[in-house]
């Protein structure tokens, strides 16, 4: 590694230099399977034909204008995403971070145009919202705060998957403005709520008048097999963000709001250099198009269950596995202690895996995997858990 990188992350020594559907080459050519998706990002798959024609076409007519002008390209991205999620408009940043932090400020000048004078925000444990200061801060992991006192006001904390714990702060609270929450948490060990969580939250904002916030970073764009993941719970959010699977790794991040939230901010109240430029847009619309024409979302649901099924045939007699359990393509598998090793030992059987809060492998593979594709990960992932 190189000393003129800042060490925020602890790599392995390995780098790739080209990439095919769910498969990458390192430098050394040898080749691996991508059951990481460059954490739930390539969805479509490396190198994809459609999305490379897009890029390279837009790359020889306009990168950028800026926001000081109309792009059609962003209104296009605005009008898909609108029309798939129901909700009323958009604005565009760059990433998953940025998309919440438009969220969080919706949510303030709300409450702030409704005589709250600290609009707080209820956030839940094991969240993970972010780096900057107010996403981290809306973060339920001491590890992505520490050291980065003070943070920000304005966010209580409740259990995930708890409504009472809401309710409760409701009743002792009037400065709440919003209910912050991912649908299923990714970092924070892939926790599927039980199926009324939302329905209930939803009915508690309505009761209340509060903003339902959902970031759907990781979970939107199909990865849940559905565009977003609380379509399968029958609600609307007032606001939702994603950014991940969005652009196919051309960094893009949106907020969508609708109602009200959508009408909260005036010129001047927010903004971008950019975000959503004529590139990220073109690129993101085709990703949009793509997984809409191509089914993509069903896709993840099918080869999403025979992952699952098969782990669960293959690991469920074991007794040092917790649980295995997810939605779609975002899968984890529990064990029931620390397997953060597995990642390097994946890596030499040419797998490539991720573990989440020390003992959960997630596995967020391209949407586009075959039956084949998926079962090699599972007979990886089972060789690996069995050797243990
Ligand atoms: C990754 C992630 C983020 C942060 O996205 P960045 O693009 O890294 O800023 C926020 N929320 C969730 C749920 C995520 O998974």
């Amino acid at each position: 590694m190189s000393d003129a990188i800042m060490n925020t992350y602890g790599r392995p020594e390995i780098a790739f230099k080209q990439g095919e559907g769910a498969w990458l080459t390192d430098e050394s050519g040898k080749r691996y399977l991508d059951a990481l998706a460059g954490i739930g990002v390539i969805s479509l798959g490396h190198a994809n034909p459609r999305i490379a024609e897009v890029i390279s076409q837009q790359a020889t007519q306009l990168l950028h204008t800026s926001n000081l002008y109309r792009i059609p390209a962003q209104e296009k991205l605005a009008e898909l995403l609108t029309s798939i999620s129901g909700m009323d408009n958009a604005f565009f940043g760059n990433s998953g971070a940025e998309a919440n932090e438009c969220a969080i400020k919706i949510s303030r000048l709300h409450g702030k145009q409704n005589g709250i004078d600290n609009p707080t925000i209820i956030v839940t444990d094991a969240s993970f919202h972010g780096r900057t200061l107010a996403t981290l801060t809306a973060t339920g992991s001491r590890k992505v705060q520490a050291g980065f006192e003070p943070l920000v006001n304005g966010f209580v904390r409740a259990p995930f998957n708890d409504v009472g714990a809401i309710r409760s702060i409701a009743k002792n609270n009037s400065s709440i403005v919003a209910v912050m929450i991912e649908p299923i948490q990714g970092e924070g060990g892939i926790n599927v709520p039980d199926e009324n969580y939302l329905k209930e939250i939803r009915a508690l904002c309505d009761e209340h008048e509060w903003f339902l916030l959902l970031d759907e970073v990781q979970t939107g764009n199909a990865r849940t097999g559905s565009y977003f993941n609380y379509q399968q719970s029958g609600i609307l959010p007032d606001l939702v963000t994603t950014a991940k699977g969005l652009g196919n790794g051309m960094p893009i991040g949106v907020c969508l709001a609708r109602g009200k939230a959508a009408k909260v901010f005036k010129p001047g109240n927010h903004g971008s250099t950019f975000g959503g430029n004529p590139l990220a847009c073109c690129v993101a619309a085709a990703v949009v198009e793509y997984i809409q024409e191509n089914k993509i979302a069903e896709r993840a649901t099918e080869v999403g269950n025979r992952i699952m099924d098969g782990l669960r045939e293959r690991l469920s007699g074991l007794n040092n596995v917790v649980d295995i359990r997810g939605k779609g393509l975002m899968i984890g598998v529990q064990l029931d202690s620390p397997c953060t090793d597995l990642v390097a030992k994946a890596m030499d059987k040419g797998l490539l895996i991720n573990v989440a809060t020390d003992n959960t492998i997630r596995l967020l593979p391209p949407l586009i995997i075959s039956d084949e594709e998926a079962d090699q990960i599972v007979g990886i992932i089972s060789g690996l858990v069995e050797e243990i």
